[in-house]
């Protein structure tokens, strides 16, 4: 994408109300606009980040098997009577009517929904287990909408819900679901942190939040550093084998992380100083499992080996794909801005064109730009370079590539890594073979 031709609308003067630095930062990068209180819309860039994050998730969940699907944002409140959930939900849940006085909510999550399609399609036991996903907007009317993005009232959540005949069964899924989880946020780039957590309104007896480690999160977590050197990624679990899953489980059980609510000072004690860890984390995942409880309340049953017919075991499992934009900020930015992950970047590469209009810099720059326009942002304004520094320094893609008039005529490139400011005079050839764009 050319700067020059961009909707890439970057602010100077930070609204008072934004008072967490992802939130300025979001602002002044302009990925999103605030429309009524918290409630957003996604500008190009911030939209490119909130797809990237998607991918992943997406990409990770089919790789335990889930399969995506794509429920409504609007559901008949017929449905969360059943499970008698519809006066329990309190004000935070919408409730709409339409023009023939049927009453409607916009969905602050889907058990419900999820529930009553699988109990209409599915009959047998033979058929399970069963793992089903989506990522779509929820609207939770927050009674403080704060923080930008991280506590909004509509919110993009990717949930999965998964079906099975047995707790030995649903213990497995809920295992899966948790490994799949660890390889979404380490691809991320940020370090989250499985933690017990109470189950709340959603009801059951197994559950854990994912919490983000960042300064400014708003809980306070105590854990055991074994969790900061595990590459989810390259350990040989294999979410298919069960014994892959129990080894997940020990690991989990042996390997203290707790919010403050949750913090035990004796099982703490016991720890090592050199293992504990205390810090702050932002909550950005939550797995639950809780039986039986909405196949029991909305009567949904499927036949058994014996054929005596029996409630399937539930889990659900969330992340929230916006709040993580935030948080994702939150874990990595400095004073001059944001500091992508590579793989949630809306550009891999920032290319800085220091002079515009001179012939040989611009000739260079377009041969570069040619290279790969959709993983690169040419800054081909006619700005003063410390300008275009800033902007780039503030937008945070992980590369600058940086082409001045005087290192074109001998095809240099200056590269500058944004998450540690190293720099790299490369030829043109290396400069290209170093970012992966040939
Ligand atoms: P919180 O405790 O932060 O209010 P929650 O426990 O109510 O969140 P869950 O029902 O567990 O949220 O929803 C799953 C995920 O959706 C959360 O882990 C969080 O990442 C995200 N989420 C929940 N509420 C919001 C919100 N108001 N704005 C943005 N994301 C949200
Ligand atoms: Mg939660």
């Amino acid at each position: 994408m050319r700067l020059s031709q961009a909707y890439q609308p970057t602010l100077k003067e930070v609204p008072a109300e934004a008072q967490i630095a992802s939130h300025r930062l979001m602002l002044r990068a302009g990925l999103i606009r605030q429309t009524s209180a918290g409630i957003y819309a996604w500008l190009p860039a911030g939209l490119r980040v909130l797809r990237n994050i998607a991918q992943i998730v997406r990409e990770e969940q089919n790789a335990i098997g889930a399969e995506e699907i794509l429920m409504p944002t609007l559901q008949s409140a017929e449905l969360w009577k059943r499970s008698g959930r519809y006066d329990a939900y309190g004000p935070e849940m919408l409730r709409i009517q339409d023009r023939h006085k049927r009453e409607l909510l916009y969905g602050p999550t889907n058990e419900e929904m999820v529930t009553d399609i699988f109990g209409t399609t599915v009959k047998s036991y033979r058929e399970l287990p069963k793992m089903l996903y989506h990522i779509q907007w929820k609207f939770r009317d927050e009674i403080r909408p704060r923080f930008g993005v991280m506590r909004g009232r509509e919110f993009y959540m990717k949930d999965a819900y998964s079906f099975d005949a047995s707790y030995e069964d649903a213990e497995k899924s809920y295992y899966r679901m948790m490994l799949s989880y660890l390889r979404i946020f380490r691809r991320l780039g940020v370090q989250a942190v499985p933690m017990a957590a109470d189950t709340g309104p959603i009801g059951g007896n197994l559950s854990h939040e994912f919490l983000v480690l960042a300064p400014t999160g708003e809980s306070g977590v105590f854990y055991n550093n074994d969790w900061d050197s595990i590459d989810w990624n390259s350990l040989p679990l294999d979410p298919k084998k069960d014994e892959d899953l129990d080894k997940l489980k020990d690991l989990v059980a042996n390997s203290y992380a707790a919010t403050d609510e949750k913090h035990d000072e004796a099982s703490w004690a016991k720890l090592p100083d050199e293992k504990r860890r205390e810090g702050r984390g932002i909550e950005v995942g939550h797995i639950f499992y809780f039986g039986t409880k909405y196949t029991e309340s909305m009567g949904v049953e499927v036949s058994g080996a014996d054929g005596a017919a029996f409630h399937p075991h539930m889990g659900s499992y969330g992340i929230g794909v916006s709040r993580l934009v935030g948080a994702i900020i939150e874990a990595s930015h400095d004073d001059a801005g944001i500091i992508w992950p590579e793989e949630v970047a809306p550009y891999k590469v920032a290319l800085l064109n220091l002079r515009p209009g001179d012939e040989v810099c611009d000739q260079l720059c377009e041969e570069f730009y040619a290279l790969k326009p959709d993983a690169i942002l040419y800054d081909d304004r006619s700005e003063r370079a410390g300008v275009k520094f800033n902007d780039a320094d503030l937008m945070g893609h992980p590369w600058q590539a940086i082409i001045g008039p005087r290192g074109a005529k001998t095809r240099t490139i200056e590269l500058k890594n944004r998450a540690s400011g190293e720099r790299l005079e490369l030829t043109f050839d290396d400069a290209i073979a170093k970012l992966g764009l040939k």
